[in-house]
């Protein structure tokens, strides 16, 4: 695909959208890209699954969502709307059924579905969501190998 942008203009809008970086799937792609390096292929946006979820890690059958805490009714930050009441109150627990459906179905397919909130990925907790996130991939990681391991086992 040719971009209408020169190389020069490309480089600087991407620089700008990187340094902005305040979309919290930004930082959720970013965090989980640093801590599982660059051998394992991460999906973005896939539409092809239930929910389209932000975050796809193929080769560990994972599932990562980034919920916006309005939309996806935070217990910390997801308040009441307080105008356009009838337009807002069922459409946020129709997002709330959606949201329960479409994780149910992609632990039919036997995806591990993980569910980060926006407020953790925001400039003043991203560390901390990290060295969470970190932890659990480890030892997920580990959980998985020994999966596997089971199952070529069990063929022979
Ligand atoms: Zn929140």
């Amino acid at each position: 695909m040719t971009d209408i942008y020169t190389i020069q203009e490309r480089s600087k809008i991407m620089s700008r959208i990187r340094s902005s970086g305040t979309a919290p799937e930004e930082a959720l792609y970013s965090v989980v890209r640093e801590l599982l390096g660059d051998h394992r292929r991460i999906d973005r946006n896939v539409s092809r699954l239930p929910g389209q979820p932000d975050i796809i890690v193929p080769s560990l059958k994972l599932a990562i969502f980034a919920d916006g805490c309005f939309y996806h009714c935070c217990p910390n930050h997801g308040r009441k709307p307080k105008s356009n009441v009838d337009y807002w109150i069922p459409k946020l627990s129709r997002n709330r059924k959606r949201d329960r459906a479409n994780r149910a179905a992609l632990r039919k397919m036997r995806y591990t579905v993980w569910s980060v909130w926006e407020h953790s990925l925001k400039k003043h907790s991203i560390q901390r969501t990290s060295a969470l996130l970190k932890k659990r991939l480890a030892s997920f990681v580990m959980l998985r190998r020994c999966e596997i391991k089971r199952r070529n086992r069990s063929i022979r």
